[in-house]
């Protein structure tokens, strides 16, 4: 079968030939439809996160992938059931104790495989297996978008993180501040528009340019952080309730502090390299106590997420799924399909179209 890897001193990923993988017991096959790519497979590409299975000269991507059970072998599925898969797994003779309690998402990275990302096949390839327990059915219409769901599903845990910490009083937000116009801002801007009275997103772009229209048309204010800094927000819009980081701009982490209104919360979720600059720790420190404020980081999603992750995108209206997904490439196009250029927002490599059934 067909996979994209990525080799190990590569810096571009490349269409390989794999035996198709053979369900072991409590494992279902399934036949890849689209695998979509996000910001954190460029950095994989580029080096700067995961790595490779340690016993593999490649790592096959992506990790946003959604398929067709064609062999449910011994499990509960039935042929035809369309899947998505979660991402983590545990390593080979590591704990299991979060994958037990159902909370992978909350283990130590490095006590687990992400697959496409860490130490893990992902699931760009004709055929890829899963235990069930890791398998999400879909209804069969989200087939085309449910490539979707996993990074819905990370936007769903942070906000339901950042909320369990506002839990313990009467919080009433209504401005929520989405810091990123990249694939992941975007989807968690359309999301938090169907709570918040006031949502604004902020990027580095010169009009026209798609994902402005995308932020205009949701009904959002558009932030260009050239123009206003985030800590300078409350300033020129207003001081904001709920804010989402999705730059992976390390700077933000703690601009966010001070754009924040008390009592309010940031969830951060870029995956940063290190970079040593100077902050004003006491002013930050001191206004994170005096205005009841807090900073939540968040990564990776559980099968909960996965599920609120479904609804949501049944909920989004189709004109901006078509807007957001800028492409959808055959292995033949990789080129296209990886061209991280300002026309593209979200693109997916296609394996199996769902109606060719
Ligand atoms: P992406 O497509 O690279 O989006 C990042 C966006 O932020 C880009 O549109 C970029 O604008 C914008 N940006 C970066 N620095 C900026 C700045 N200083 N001012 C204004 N805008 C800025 O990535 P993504 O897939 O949406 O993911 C967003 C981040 O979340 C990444 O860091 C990724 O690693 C992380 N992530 C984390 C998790 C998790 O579980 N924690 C899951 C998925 C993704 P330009 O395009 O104009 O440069
Ligand atoms: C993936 C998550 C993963 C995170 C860190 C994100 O792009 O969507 O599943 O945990 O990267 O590797
Ligand atoms: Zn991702």
């Amino acid at each position: 079968m067909h996979a994209v890897a990525l080799k190990r001193g590569a810096s571009a990923p490349e269409v390989i030939d794999k035996p198709r993988p053979d369900p072991d017991s409590g494992e279902v096959l399934v036949r890849t439809l689209r695998v979509g790519i996000d910001g954190t497979d460029y950095e994989v590409i580029a080096g700067h996160h995961g790595g490779f299975p340690a016993d593999d000269d490649h790592l096959v991507l992506g990790h946003e992938a959604v398929g067709v059970v064609v062999d449910p072998n011994d499990t509960a599925f039935k042929e035809g059931d369309v899947v998505v898969p979660t991402v983590r797994r545990p390593l080979p003779d590591g704990p299991t104790e979060y994958f037990e309690r159902g909370e992978p998402d909350m283990a130590p990275p490095e006590d687990v495989v992400e697959r496409g990302i860490t130490g893990g096949h992902g699931f760009m390839s004709d055929y890829f297996t899963s235990p069930a327990e890791f398998l999400l059915p879909i209804p069969d219409d989200l087939a085309e978008w449910g490539f979707l769901v996993e990074p819905i599903s990370i936007a769903e845990k942070a906000v339901e993180h950042a909320y369990a910490s506002r839990s313990a009083f009467d919080w009433r937000p209504e401005s929520a501040l989405v810091l990123g116009n990249g694939s992941l801002g975007l989807l968690t801007l359309a999301m938090l528009g169907q709570s918040f009275e006031r949502t604004y997103c902020l990027g580095r772009r010169d009009r026209p340019d798609p994902t402005i229209d995308i932020i205009e048309e949701l009904g959002a204010t558009y932030v260009d952080s050239r123009e206003t800094p985030v800590s300078e927000i409350p300033d020129a819009y207003e001081s904001m309730d709920f804010i989402f980081e999705a730059t992976g701009y390390p700077k933000h982490a703690f601009e966010s502090i001070e754009a924040l209104a008390p009592n309010g919360v940031a969830a951060l979720l870029g995956v940063p390299d290190s970079w040593p600059f100077e902050i004003d720790g006491g002013k930050l420190h001191r206004e994170l106590v005096m205005h009841n404020k807090a900073l939540v980081g968040s990564v990776n999603s559980g099968y909960r997420h996965f599920e609120a992750a479904t609804e949501t995108l049944s909920s989004l209206p189709d004109w901006l799924l078509d807007d957001l997904v800028t492409g959808i490439y055959d292995t033949s196009n990789l080129a296209d399909a990886f061209a991280d250029d300002e026309t593209t927002i979200k693109a997916a490599v296609k394996f199996y179209d769902h109606e060719e059934r």
